[in-house]
């Protein structure tokens, strides 16, 4: 089945198309993260007039670049929460505008669903598994039992993992969004330089704090006389980054032995992150773990990952009506459980 995906719930607007669930042929990004830098941030009136000005575009290269027509495509599929309101809308109605004109079966995808779906665009990942999703809005850990059948095991009581990172980056006077840039000024400092707290670790549940962190490294900041450069900044990006390493690795671990799962999908923007790729790999390989991270490519906002779950829905015979909404906060169990089970 070839499918055409669309993806707007944030700052890239993205469309792709892939063939049976696996096999990407196009997948175009355009980020907006130009144009939110200036503000620190993602501002969502603007992020919604610039999909309205990309998504033509974006589609048609995604159709050009797989070599097709929109005639050859057989279904569609969206992201239809979470994320801003107004950025999901514009993705949402190109989906079913084309839907309706080409009289295609339309499904609508939870973002993350799509995020921790994306290693299987490139490697047979056999469920069930566990899954880390941690990027701009989610640090979460669910146990994945097949497609939409999720279990959410933890989460972030406060900040998500990525949005620590931006905050860091903000206070450090490096700009929107910093997580790769304290990635990469991490990579030349000592990460037990700082001692910074790591929350909830010891903490039996499988819930994460981010917040008291982010409050350690400003209050650290605002004790040093003058600003931090040179060495004393990568120190300072190590020793934070390490502190987040550490306790998304000690309880994805941990939950994993708790699951008796022997395999782990790291999945977000921030599985980018090149410390917390290196440290679970590590910690994994010493306990016989199966551990997968998508490219980089996959781990951040991209409408190909959508397709895994689009194309099994549609093949069930599972598609939405024209009128489907968008839902800017959209629990990832509830989200697969209705699609097996609608109305319960
Ligand atoms: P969500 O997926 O929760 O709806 P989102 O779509 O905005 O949120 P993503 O695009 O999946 O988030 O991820 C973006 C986040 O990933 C940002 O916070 C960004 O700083 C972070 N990030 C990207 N690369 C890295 C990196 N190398 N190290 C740390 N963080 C990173
Ligand atoms: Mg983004
Ligand atoms: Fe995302």
């Amino acid at each position: 089945m070839l499918l055409l995906a669309i993806e707007s719930s944030c700052d890239e607007t993205s469309a792709a198309v892939v063939r049976d669930g696996r096999q990407v042929l196009s997948n175009i990004i355009a980020s907006q993260v130009d144009v939110h830098a200036r503000y620190g941030g993602v501002v969502p009136e603007l992020a919604s007039r610039k999909h309205v000005e990309a998504i033509s575009v974006v589609i048609d290269q995604a159709l050009e670049t797989a070599a097709i027509g929109l005639e050859a495509v057989e279904g569609i599929v969206v992201t239809r929460g979470p994320g801003l309101i107004g950025a999901l809308l514009v993705g949402l109605s190109v989906a079913k505008a084309i839907a309706f004109a080409r009289k295609l079966p339309l499904v609508g995808v939870h973002h993350i669903e799509g995020h921790i779906l994306a290693p299987l665009l490139e490697e047979e990942v056999s469920f069930p598994y566990l899954a880390l999703a941690v990027s701009g809005g989610h640090t979460h850990l669910y146990r994945v039992d097949g497609i939409g059948r999720y279990v959410l095991l933890g989460r972030t009581i406060d900040d998500a993992a990525g949005e620590a990172f931006d905050k860091v980056a903000k206070m450090l006077g490096l700009p929107y969004p910093g997580g790769i840039l304290i990635d990469r000024l991490a990579s030349g400092g000592n990460p037990e330089a700082i001692p910074f707290p790591r929350p909830l670790l010891h903490q039996k549940n499988l819930d994460f704090s981010f917040s008291g962190m982010k409050t350690a490294v400003l209050n650290y900041v605002k004790k040093q006389e003058g600003p931090i450069q040179g060495d004393h900044l990568h120190h300072l990006a190590a020793s934070f980054q390490a502190a987040v390493v550490d306790v998304l690795c000690q309880k994805t671990l941990r939950a994993a032995e708790e699951q008796g799962l022997g395999r782990i999908v790291v999945a977000g923007g921030v599985a980018c992150n090149s410390g917390l790729r290196t440290r679970l790999h590590a910690l994994g390989g010493e306990k016989g773990l199966d551990i997968h991270f998508p490219s980089p490519v996959l781990c951040a906002d991209n409408a190909a990952m959508l397709a895994v779950a689009g194309d099994c829905y549609l093949r069930a015979g599972i598609s939405e009506p024209l009128d489907l909404n968008a839902l800017a906060s959209w629990p990832l169990d509830r989200a697969g459980r209705e699609k097996w089970h609608p109305g319960e």
